[in-house]
Formats: C-alpha cells, structure tokens, sequence
C-alpha cells in the first residue's frame, strides 16, 4: 500500500533512516485514523512529503511533512517529536501547526464575480495577511510544507461538504496561490489555481473546459510541425537545444485571460505556447534572432524579461510571431536555470544533493535579491539554512487595526504612521491613541502584534512635532502637506483662489451660437490595412503625405515608414524581404 511510495522517498533522501523512522513514527500515531475520503490518514502526509522531495528539500523538511498533522490530530506530542527527531524538526512541525491556526477574518474571504476579480486582482488586505504568513513562519520551510499540504488538500476536497469546500478553495485562491506566487513556485501556483477555479466557479470552469479541449488538441497537432522546422533550423545555425516543448496554457490564467478578450480565442496567442531551453544567455538572445529572420514578429510583443525579470523574479524571452501558414504563437526562450527557477521558485537553488547553485543573475526583487545573496556568503548547506530563517520582514512590523484588519509598517513606526496608514483624515484629527486598550501618547513606538485603536478629535491639527516620531514616508509628507496649507500665506492664497472661481461662476452674456461640428479626419499610415499599428516615418528619406510608401521592421522591432523610392530602403528590401511590410497614407475619421 503505502510501501512503494515511502521506499521511493527514503530513495531520494540523503537521510533515508531519518525518513524511514518518521514515516514510521506517522503511520503508528494515525493509526486507524480516515480522512474524509476514507483513507487511510497516513496517505495525506505521504504525499506532502512527496512533493516536498520533488522540490528536493532537504531530508528535515521532507521528515516534517511526514510528521505535520501529529502534534493537532493524534495524542503524540511536540515534546515527543523533539525526543524522537530533535529540534530542528519539532520546531519545523510546531510552525506548520502554528500557520494552521492562523484565521483569517471572515469578510476577508467573499466570492465575488469572476469578472470582478480579474478588474481588480489586487487585494490590499490579502497581501496584508500573505505578509503575516510570512512573518509567522520564523522559517521559509514551514510555509514550503504548508504549501504541500494544502496542495493535497485541495486534490482531495471532493470528499467534504461543498460549503467547506468553498471556504478552502476561496482561501487557496486568497492567500496560498498567490504566496506559491510569491516564493516564485509556478507549478504549485497553477495547480492550486486551477483546483479552486474548479470549486469556485463551477459554470465558468465547464465553459473553459467543453471549449478549450478540442483547440487544445489541434493546437498541439500544428505545434508539433513547428517544433520538427525550428529544431532543424536551430541545428543548422549550430545552437544546442536542451529541451523544446509545448505546455498547455493553465485553466485559471487562461480563463483571465480571455475575460479580457471578450472571450475570443481568436485573441489568446499563448494557448499553447512552444518553450525553447538553451544552454546560456547569449543563445537565448541567439534563438531569438534565428526565429526573426525566419518568422516575422507581432511588433510590441517581444518581451525581454533577461534584462527586466517579473516582480518575483521569472526570466525568459517571449515572443509572438506569424508562424507556419501565417498562424500566430507564442514561443519562450530561457536557459534550464530559468526554466527551474520558474517551476520551482527559490527551491530550485536548494538542490543540496547538487551543492547550492550559483549563477549571477539580476533580481529586480529585493527580497529574491536577499535570498541570493546569501546563497553567495554561505558555502555549507547547514549555515544555508540557517540563513533562510526568515529576515526579510524583520524590520517590518504588523499592527491591528480594533477590527482586526492588519496594517503593516516599519519597525519603530509610531501611532501617527498607523492612523494616516488607515486614513489621511484619521491621521490629520489623531488626538491620543488606545494601545492593547490603554491610553498612550501618539509619539510611543508600537510593538509587533499591537492592537491599536485611534481617538479623534475634530479641532485636533497636525503639529511640527509629529515629524519628530513618525517613520513612513506616506505620514512624513501628509504632515508637511497640511502644514503647509494651513500658513497664513497659503491662507490668502486659497481666499483668493475661491473669490476668482466666484467671479467665473457668474453667467456669461454675448456667447457665440453652436455651429455644428464637421467630423475631423487625419492621415493616418496604414500597414497591410491595419492604422492602428505604431510607426515611424524613417529619418532617412521623410516620406511626406501623399508619398508612395513602404515599410520596415527594424533592428529594435519597431516599424520605420520610408518612400517606396528610398535608396536605403530598397537596400534593406533587398537583404531582408520578410521585414518588409505593405504601407500607404489613408484618411481616417477622427
Ligand atoms: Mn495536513
């Protein structure tokens, strides 16, 4: 039963009597236990572990996803644990269950339309308690093993009552995708995604799937074609493909997607999107000039996120061109690296069987630019770990509002930076502050964890001294602002300004009659009867209206316009054809 599957993870380990003996410590304390699908309990954490060995975690995390659910649904103990397996791991296993107390405020979590979330994707308060989570978990593994776990939930969620399902996946959704997200881990993002998608919007999610399938498939068929030209073309410009591959796009991004297409497929070039793998950085740039000469790109669609990576940190180069027979794809280009460090997230780097990894990339995140660089100063994997303890919100600390909506500022921050953190107007009448239900001055410092309530008055004003204590640069400048206005000089000044709005807002005599608009029109340059495309006219020959025109796609991927005539031009033409695109002067209506 659960044999082949905990002999192939103690395969795995570097610590496989480690792994042997918290597997079997597991099995005795759930003995007998079922989960709601009516397993045996024991298979739930078998999987978290599983996963958590194929993001080739260190043995001690993979031992603690064994033991995770002990401490709160067995009669074992936490003392027991740290007997057994020592304190590395019952602190590992104390985290996980501390993350599972955590609650989240019920108004937090409403399912609202689909369409609203894609208008409006970012939640504030969300990424409020996706920052508490983190600064819960002392320790990056712990959030890595709540990750697994609740992945594994989610694939087991058809069991229970459909109202808990719908809190767990609206939760999924909320919070844990988008700190899988964070972390940089897109396979459990997606999967995660795509499992609450399923459960929280039912009609949408058959939609997607009835129409998808059959696109998905022809898609495939022809990606196939391709892939045969391009690797016959790449190995003749003598570039060493690593991997090449097709992926389905997701469900849940796929679906947001198209939200903003108004549902055409038509739109959506990525449906499938062809990857390319190549050994560095300057084949990836390489790839990519092969495939322009070849096929010819959809201008403003190359993004080079080599140079300028995502916020958490993804790397590759993308690129939509007209394709075999003229049909439009999607094709990404990155190294291996990339490719894992997009799979993975920061656990790509953790491959300890390998040694830590260590290319120089750049990381316009700073707290991926943390992580790296203490990949950098920490040789052995033991003071590796250590250093992932997490840090990077130690100098951040969270403060409740009376409600318990959670504000977020730096250490030292006073209760000005908190009340102009909920609301300029709260922070301008500030009076005195309740701190954990006792009156204190404005200017104390506030402690992580404080619950801290505002007492307003409204002839209260902003005074000089207040720039002595406050630490936020938003509470800084609302200060200034309103010392500002509130001087004598401006005084006059907004008097002033409120006399001459006064004096326009009287009636006006001797106003000309409506005459009734002529449409305007314009010239407009169209490209093969598109006139919405950016262009520019090329310096060389300054084509002028009414002029025979033709166009190129340059070096930067933008589209010069020249005189049909121009000597430079018909040079250019005559190197590069496929560049060249149909152009002429139309009149548009404005
Ligand atoms: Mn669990």
């Amino acid at each position: 039963m659960a044999g082949p599957q905990i002999q192939y993870i103690i395969k795995q380990s570097s610590e496989p009597e480690l792994i042997k003996n918290a597997f079997e410590f597991a099995e005795e304390a759930h003995q007998g236990q079922k989960r709601a699908s009516g397993e045996g309990y024991i298979f739930h954490p078998l999987r978290v572990a599983n996963t958590l060995s194929a993001m080739k975690l260190d043995s001690k995390t993979v031992a603690a996803g064994l033991l995770h659910d002990i401490v709160d649904d067995t009669d074992k103990t936490l003392g027991e644990i740290e007997e057994k397996f020592g304190k590395e791991i019952s602190f590992l296993v104390n985290g996980v269950s501390k993350l599972g107390k955590l609650r989240y405020p019920k108004e937090e979590l409403t399912l609202e339309p689909i369409e609203m979330r894609v208008k409006n994707p970012i939640d504030l308060r969300a990424e409020n308690l996706r920052k508490m989570f983190f600064a819960m978990a002392e320790d990056l593994r712990v959030v890595l093993i709540k990750l697994a776990d609740r992945l594994d939930n989610m694939e087991t969620l058809g069991s229970i009552p459909p109202k808990k399902q719908q809190r767990i996946a609206l939760e999924t959704l909320e919070i844990f995708a988008p700190l899988a997200n964070r972390l940089g881990i897109g396979d459990i993002r997606s999967k995660l995604q795509d499992l609450a998608f399923m459960y929280l919007y039912p009609k949408e999610y058959e939609w997607l799937l009835k129409n998808v399938q059959e696109r998905y498939e022809t898609r495939k068929k022809y990606l196939e074609k391709v892939k045969k030209v391009l690797t016959k073309i790449l190995k003749k410009e003598g570039i060493k493909i690593i991997d090449i591959h097709f992926r389905p796009k997701h469900y849940w991004t796929l679906y947001q997607k198209l939200l903003k297409h108004e549902k055409n497929f038509d739109r959506i070039y990525d449906l499938v999107a062809l990857r390319i793998i190549v050994k560095d950085i300057k084949n990836c740039y390489g790839v990519l000039g092969i495939i322009h000469k070849f096929w010819r790109p959809l201008p403003g669609r190359i993004k080079d996120y080599i140079a300028f990576p995502k916020p958490n940190g993804y790397q590759a180069l993308h690129t939509t061109c007209f394709c075999l027979n003229g049909k439009i794809i999607e094709i990404q280009i990155k190294t291996q690296e990339m490719h894992d460090e997009a799979e993975y997230g920061i656990t790509a780097h953790w491959a300890m069987k390998e040694g830590i990894n260590l290319k120089s990339q750049r990381k316009n995140f700073a707290w991926v630019q943390q992580l790296k660089d203490w990949q950098k100063k920490i040789t052995k994997p033991k003071d590796f770990l250590e250093g992932l303890k997490i840090d990077f919100f130690r100098n951040r600390i969270f403060i409740f509002t009376p409600k318990g909506d959670v504000i977020d500022l730096p250490e030292g921050a006073c209760p000005i930076d908190f009340a102009y953190a909920v609301h300029s107007e709260i922070g301008n009448r500030c009076s005195a502050a309740k701190i954990n239900g006792k009156i204190t001055q404005l200017s104390r410092p506030l402690k992580n964890g404080d619950v801290v309530e505002i007492i307003i008055d409204k002839n209260k004003k902003p005074s000089k001294d207040w720039l002595k204590y406050v630490k936020t640069s938003l509470a800084r400048s609302r200060i200034k602002n309103f010392l500002k206005q509130d001087s004598p000089a401006e005084n006059l000044k907004n008097f002033l300004k409120k006399k001459v709005e006064q004096i326009r807002a009287l009636p006006k005599f001797n106003r000309q009659p409506k005459l009734p608009k002529k449409p305007k029109t314009k010239m407009a340059i169209s490209l093969s009867g598109h006139t919405d495309i950016r262009s520019h006219l090329a310096k060389c020959c300054s084509p002028k209206e009414g002029d025979e025109l033709k166009a190129y796609i340059t070096q930067n991927h933008t589209i010069a316009i020249h005189k049909a005539d121009c000597k430079d031009f018909l040079k250019l033409q005559k190197k590069w054809p496929q560049k060249t695109i149909e152009a002429k002067w139309k009149k548009i209506i404005r």
